[in-house]
This record gives structure tokens, C-alpha cells and sequence, in this order.
């Protein structure tokens, strides 16, 4: 079978390796379908999250079709399509008995694709609890959704907003973002989202929930979204993780300024505005207990339509392309904001053929 293998940064590539079997009474094996790029494996990818452990099969956001159960599962049979929760946990320790299953000490890292095997792979090796039938009006590459807005449903659990008239920015708008936008639309807020790529505002403009809208700067969205110059700014979250310094000043008394960024940045922000105005600074990563399965059953249920997100669909043979899709040149070692109309990329596993 074939992995693709990290080594280090900027050394990626895809190799023999030996295929996988269930040898556990409670291993499942999936021949992997389809596997979505997440920020994470370009951070990886480029060197700035330096998490990921040399040899690893990358990638974690995966469906497919089950190969192979060990004798004890019963949850799943042979031949059953599955989305796959690549975030381990015991269920045992503090972290996990105290709701913060991402934190889980004894996963040993954190999840399949950085710390374990992955699955941009032909075939990927869990157990049981791991694995979720999907329905058969559901599409592999729909479900294959489910782990990045399990992540944005943990981050919304955590925001706390005012009214649901608060104002929301969301920076960015790659699939974080419309995510985001989807699933705070469901909690009655119509957020605004700033993108400064224009083929990328243009991709997310007709595939955002009624009331939220793109605009290319904090400038349009105050004035166009709100109505206003200087619209305060109740509820902000930045996928880009670069925003902390600029936005703080600006925050409505009370508001909240979320980061889900994964790149490595320094700030300074004033300690007596942080009481004074009754800021909050938070920061959300991975699922929470129950998160994956309320992701599951938002795409499940149509409520959030996930395959609408989805700009490529390209063969894993032909990963460089997928990656420079989102800005991160191989080849050329270099990783720049993506600049092309596209938002979720999934690798077809099983496609030998080129497509778009
Ligand atoms: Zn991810
Ligand atoms: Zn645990």
C-alpha cells in the first residue's frame, strides 16, 4: 500500500509501505477514500508546526470503506462506509473525566496524521470506537468533513456570545472559516467574514449561510455587514492567527477574541484592558467530548452542507498539486497565503487519474 510520509520539513513523499491488517480483537481497517488537507499538515508540511514526528503517515481528515474488523467489533462490518475520528482518547484520565478529551496525557501526541499514522494512505489501521457508519444518502467526501467541524464545535461551545445580535468578524475563509460561519449562523449569529484573496472571497460569497456575508477587509465588513465605520466588534474569530495585536484595541467591551491558528507568533496586549473591558482571549483546538459526533450529525442531518466547502478533488499521486492549491510550493519550499479559489481540498486516495 501507499503512505504519504513525512520526514521533515519541506521532505514529504509517497511510499511503498507494508499494508495493514486488523491483528487486534478490536482493530478496524479502513481502505481509505478520501482525506482532506488540513492547515495542520501544511504547517507541517512547511516546518512551522514542528509537532509532527518524523516517519509518520500525514493526514486525518478521512472516510472510507471498512477492509477488515478484528473479531470483537461489532459496530462496523467489512465492506461498511465510515468517517474516521483520527483524535484518540482513553476516556480515563483527568483531562478526559473533565471534558478535555483533546488533552487526553495518555494519547501520547496528539492525533492520527501528526503524532501516529495517518491516512493519506490506501489503508488505515484503528479500533472500533474510532469509526462511524455514514448513511447511504451521505457522501464519502461530505463525511470527510466531519473532523475539521468537530474542531469548530469546540471552539463554538466556547464563545460566549453577548446577545445574538452580537457583531462576529471571522478572518479567513478557507474551510475553518465557513465553518465556522455555518455553525455560529446555527446559534442565531450572522457573522461576517473577511478574506483578503479575492478568488478566495469569491469561492466563499455563494457558499455561506443566509446572513453572513465575505468582504475583503474589517473596513467593508464594519460598513457594509453592520452598517456602520465603526461597528464595535463583539466576537472575533481569527484562523489566521496572526490577528491577536491588531484586533485586541478594538474589541466591544465584553467581547472575545478567538484564535484557532496553529502558526507560531508572539504578542503583547495590555493586561489592565484585558479586566478593565472585560475582554476574553481564548483558544480552541481539536474535539471535545461529543464534538465529532454533533459535527456528524450537522452533515449528516443537512443542517450544515460540508461537500458545498469542498473546491478540489484531486488523486494522491498528485499531491504537490494539492498542496500548492493552498499556497504551500513544494518544490520551491515555500508556503504562502493561499491565493486560488480553494477552500476544502480533498485527495481522492484510490484515483490514479488527474481530475479538478
Ligand atoms: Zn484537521
Ligand atoms: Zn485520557
Amino acid at each position: 500500500m501507499r503512505a504519504l510520509k513525512y520526514h521533515g520539513a519541506w521532505d514529504i513523499s509517497l511510499e511503498e509501505v507494508p499494508e495493514l491488517h486488523a491483528n487486534g480483537p478490536d482493530d478496524v481497517v479502513v481502505d481509505v477514500k478520501f482525506c482532506g488537507i488540513c492547515g495542520t499538515d501544511l504547517g507541517i508540511v512547511a516546518g512551522s508546526y514542528p509537532i509532527a514526528v518524523p516517519g509518520v503517515t500525514i493526514g486525518h481528515e478521512a472516510t472510507g470503506i471498512v477492509a477488515e474488523c478484528g473479531p470483537d467489533v461489532t459496530n462496523v462490518k467489512v465492506g461498511d462506509r465510515v468517517v474516521i475520528n483520527p483524535t484518540p482518547y482513553c476516556g480515563r484520565c483527568r483531562m478526559c473525566r473533565t471534558q478535555r478529551i483533546n488533552h487526553c496525557v495518555n494519547k501520547m501526541g496528539t492525533e492520527s496524521g501528526v503524532s501516529y499514522d495517518g491516512a493519506f494512505a490506501d489503508r488505515f489501521l484503528t479500533t472500533s470506537e474510532f469509526v462511524h457508519v455514514i448513511p447511504d444518502h451521505v457522501s464519502l467526501q461530505a463525511a470527510a468533513l466531519t473532523e475539521p467541524l468537530s474542531c469548530v464545535l469546540s471552539g463554538v461551545r466556547k464563545l460566549q456570545p453577548p446577545t445574538m445580535a452580537a457583531n462576529t468578524y471571522i478572518f479567513g475563509a478557507g474551510p475553518l472559516g465557513l465553518l465556522y460561519a455555518w455553525a455560529l449562523s446555527l446559534k442565531g449569529l450572522a457573522p461576517a467574514v473577511i478574506e483578503t484573496s479575492a478568488e478566495r472571497l469569491a469561492f466563499a460569497q455563494s457558499r455561506l449561510p443566509d446572513g453572513a456575508r465575505a468582504y475583503a477587509s474589517l473596513v467593508e465588513a464594519r460598513s457594509g455587514h453592520f452598517h456602520d465605520p465603526n461597528a464595535p466588534l463583539d466576537v472575533v474569530v481569527d484562523t489566521t492567527s496572526g490577528l491577536l495585536e491588531e484586533i485586541y484595541p478594538l474589541l466591544a467591551c465584553g467581547g472575545t477574541f478567538m484564535s484557532i491558528g496553529l502558526k507560531e507568533k508572539r504578542f503583547t496586549i495590555d493586561g489592565m484592558h484585558l479586566a478593565d473591558r472585560s475582554l476574553s482571549v481564548i483558544g480552541s483546538i481539536d474535539s471535545l467530548h461529543g464534538s465529532f459526533l454533533e459535527a456528524f450529525h450537522l452533515i449528516t442531518s443537512g443542517r450544515i452542507p460540508a461537500e458545498r466547502l469542498v473546491s478540489h478533488v484531486i488523486p494522491l499521486s498528485d499531491f504537490p498539486r494539492g498542496f500548492a492549491e493552498l499556497g504551500c510550493d513544494i518544490a520551491n519550499k515555500s508556503a504562502k497565503p493561499a491565493r486560488s479559489a480553494s477552500c476544502k481540498i480533498l485527495f481522492d486516495i484510490a484515483s490514479a487519474g488527474s481530475s479538478s
